[in-house]
């Protein structure tokens, strides 16, 4: 017999489901989410006992799922679907509802970045001015790193679980296509406001080209504006081309091109994304591009933002951080990234480790004798004074700390 609780189980009018069937037969199981909202008003998630409310959303389509509870992220399980880290871990908690609106219906992302430009004005190629926070500390945008970000934290792939198992693209897209359904960017559906490039196979060949094409064609020209999207992919190389570079894009034969000035200010701004050492320890880059339909047809960039991550998709500030994230799961260790999404003057750990209880905290120390960095240090060490959790500490001139759990045997990472 199945178990009644655990990660994974969810009530719905009484009933006991499997979150993954739910998400497959949402249709089928539309009387049961329809019944739950009116006579329970939220489903249960059964993670954990007593049972944690868990928000129905329906969209305007008509098509029903389940959410996480506004502010009890934390008390899931940490391998349930729903778990968040604690307030104050994550960059999310920075921005405004005008930015980040979660209702019933769906989410809608206020994107700083417009997706439109009228055609009837010279081109202005530079991204709008920073925002900065005003007095109640909140944004009223979200930036393409914020952005980025925040799909890899709903999709939960900053989250290592030793019961998972090596994550591919693949999952990455089935968890990055599921979170996109009900979210609308800039008043505009993801379906065509942004494109995840899809896992190659030669079977799947054809209809990958098939939906690149269909992509391409909702660019381009629409009245007196001219409609940009989004695509967000993992980059393979960056090629030098006649007027800039060419991003070749791994699962995607086909590149998009950016000007020399727009690929200098992305190499400052993600120094860690396309410096020398961001493809060693099989790390990856993945990056969230903002394109639009040359004449010719090709894919321009316009902006983008771009992230290290291991070569299992996690996020990883450093190629230091690359060989610790790669350390603590080859140590069978659950742990989570947390993200600064636009804030990069955020003080968030580096790794928070969900296998004990209070979490334990992970810092990697990778330069030395730079003022900032320093302070940034004793900042560090005063946050962790604040929390109760236990601080493992790497210096990267030293060998890695021990990462196993007490009373375990040891681990080798794997390099
Ligand atoms: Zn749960």
């Amino acid at each position: 017999m199945e178990p009644t609780t655990g990660p994974g189980r969810i009530q719905l009018a009484g009933r006991t489901v499997q979150l993954a069937w739910l998400r497959e037969h949402s249709t089928q199981a539309a009387p049961l989410f329809a019944r739950a909202r009116a006579e329970v008003g939220h489903a249960s998630c059964l993670c954990r006992l007593p049972a944690l409310r868990l928000v129905i959303r329906c969209t305007r389509a008509g098509r029903y799922h389940v959410a996480g509870w506004p502010g009890e992220g934390e008390q899931h399980d940490p391998n349930c679907p729903f778990h968040k880290l604690a307030p104050g871990l994550s960059g999310r908690d920075r921005y405004s509802t005008e930015a980040i609106r979660e209702t019933d219906d769906g989410v809608f992302i206020r994107l700083a970045t417009p997706l439109t430009s009228p055609l009837d004005q010279p081109e202005t190629r530079d991204a709008p001015p920073e925002e900065t926070p005003h007095e109640a500390g909140a944004r009223r945008s979200v930036g393409l790193l914020g952005l980025l970000h925040w799909l890899w934290e709903q999709a939960r792939l900053n989250v290592s679980h030793p019961q998972e198992g090596r994550l591919t693209w693949r999952t990455c897209h089935a968890r990055l296509c599921h979170q996109l359904r009900d979210i609308t960017i800039n008043g505009r559906s993801t379906d065509e406001a942004l494109y995840v490039v899809p896992p190659f196979t030669p079977a799947a060949a054809d209809a990958n080209a098939a939906a690149l094409d269909a992509f391409r064609a909702t660019l381009g020209r629409h009245g007196t504006t001219e409609r940009r999207a989004l695509l967000l992919g993992q980059i393979k190389d960056v090629a030098p081309t006649p007027y800039g570079v060419a991003y070749r894009l791994a699962h995607q034969r086909t590149p998009l091109y950016a000007r020399a000035a727009l690929h200098a200010r992305a190499a400052r701004s993600y120094r860690h994304a396309f410096g020398k050492s961001a493809t060693q320890h099989g790390a990856t880059r993945i990056a969230l591009f903002v394109v639009e339909r040359s004449p010719k047809g090709h894919l321009t960039v316009v902006d983008l933002a771009a992230m290290l991550t291991t070569g299992t998709y996690m996020p990883a500030d450093s190629s230091y951080e690359v060989v610790m994230a790669d350390a603590l799961a080859a140590c069978r260790r659950a742990f989570i990234k947390p993200l600064r999404y636009d804030s990069a003057d955020a003080v968030l750990p580096d790794f928070v480790l969900t296998d004990v209880t209070p979490a334990a905290y992970v810092e990697v120390y990778g330069i030395h004798g730079r003022e900032s960095y320093d302070r940034r240090k004793a900042e560090k060490r005063e946050f962790y004074q604040r929390q109760d959790g236990q601080l493992i500490e790497w210096d990267v001139a030293e060998p890695l700390p021990v990462l196993a759990r007490s009373g375990r045997r040891g681990c080798a990472p794997s390099t």
